[in-house]
């Protein structure tokens, strides 16, 4: 079968060519997942739209007010030689330069890890903890959605037919504020997540006052854990408070059984990241006091 492939310079132009497909175009960022779904024959589209020549989906910006927004086929190699991200976000970058290996990376994007839709993607559920925003434009028009609200299940997402993730924008810090991502895999390196966990967190005297917890591979979607940001909430990240958030966590897991791991260890593992998490975050968080 023949394949068109298409590089837009434009947004509109790329959305007015993949809505015109009706379902037979896939987009193209990295393509560190989409050619290999190619080579096995899983995907087969007619066109590819490569969107990393559209100059709003390969940028990196920060706002007066310290919000980022990040072009949605931004290479984790780029994210990573940014000047601030890093600082601010030390939790999303590592999640990020999880991905793969270093070629992986040159060309591995957030956007392309959210859409493929794998319960397991490194990025996501650090990207929940930092309450990160999608902005997403199809034949409709522009809206945007939590990023938890992207995943649908398993290789699926909510878009609408023709929709386009565009950029992750994330909100500004309070001072006294850092987050962290830890996963467990059962090789040191190259593998996928067995269990991953995004924490972020705002410290003040000491005492939590905001958090967001992501929790992936342990349920058909990444999870935001709300259970678990309240039990935080108010404490000194004391031992009775981190057992309560370690255990929402493993309330929230609906794990598979598969040769990575067991339901049991899944889950228990889950309550381990989230105390491991929260404690580098915290500590980063109060080494930011004063500022970002
Ligand atoms: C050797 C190897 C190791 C890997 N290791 C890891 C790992 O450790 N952790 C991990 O999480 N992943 C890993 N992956 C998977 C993959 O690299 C990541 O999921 C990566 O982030 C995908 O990004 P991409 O830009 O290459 O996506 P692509 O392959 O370009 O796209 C992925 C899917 O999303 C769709 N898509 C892409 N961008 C958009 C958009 N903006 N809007 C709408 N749809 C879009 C595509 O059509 C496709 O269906 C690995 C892959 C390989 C080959």
């Amino acid at each position: 079968m023949d394949i068109r492939y298409l590089a837009p310079q434009t947004l509109d132009e790329a959305v007015s060519a993949f809505a015109a497909a009706q379902g037979s175009a896939r987009i193209l960022a990295g393509g560190t997942d989409l050619l290999v779904q190619m080579r096995s024959g899983v995907a087969r589209p007619g066109l590819i739209v490569d969107i990393k020549k559209i100059g709003v989906m390969t940028e990196i910006t920060e706002a007066a007010d310290g919000s980022f927004r990040i072009g949605a086929a931004v290479s984790g190699a780029t994210l990573a030689e940014h000047r601030r991200f890093g600082k601010v976000w030390p939790g999303v970058l590592e999640a990020i330069n999880l991905i793969g290996s270093k070629q992986v990376q040159g060309r591995a994007s957030p956007g392309g890890n959210l859409c493929n839709g794998s319960p397991a993607g490194d990025s996501v559920p650090a990207m929940v903890a930092a309450g990160a925003v999608v902005t997403v434009q199809g034949p409709n028009g522009r809206r945007t959605m939590p990023v938890e609200a992207v995943p649908a299940g398993p290789g699926r997402t909510n878009l609408a037919p023709g929709e386009i993730v565009v950029s992750f924008t994330l909100p500004p810090r309070a001072p006294g504020s850092s987050d962290a991502y830890l996963r467990m895999i059962p090789r040191t390196e190259m593998d996928i997540a067995v269990v991953g966990l995004g924490a972020s967190l705002t410290l003040q005297g000491g005492v939590v006052t905001t958090a967001r917890i992501g929790l992936g591979a342990v349920a058909p979607t990444v999870l935001l854990v709300e259970d678990a940001a309240k039990a935080l909430v108010g404490s000194k990240l004391d031992d009775a408070a981190l057992e309560a958030a370690a255990a929402a966590c493993r309330a929230a897991c609906k794990p598979i059984n598969d040769k990575r791991g067991t339901i049991a260890y899944r889950t228990k593992v889950a309550g381990v990241l989230l105390k491991r998490t929260a404690a580098i975050a915290a500590a980063r968080a109060q080494g930011a006091l004063g500022g970002n």
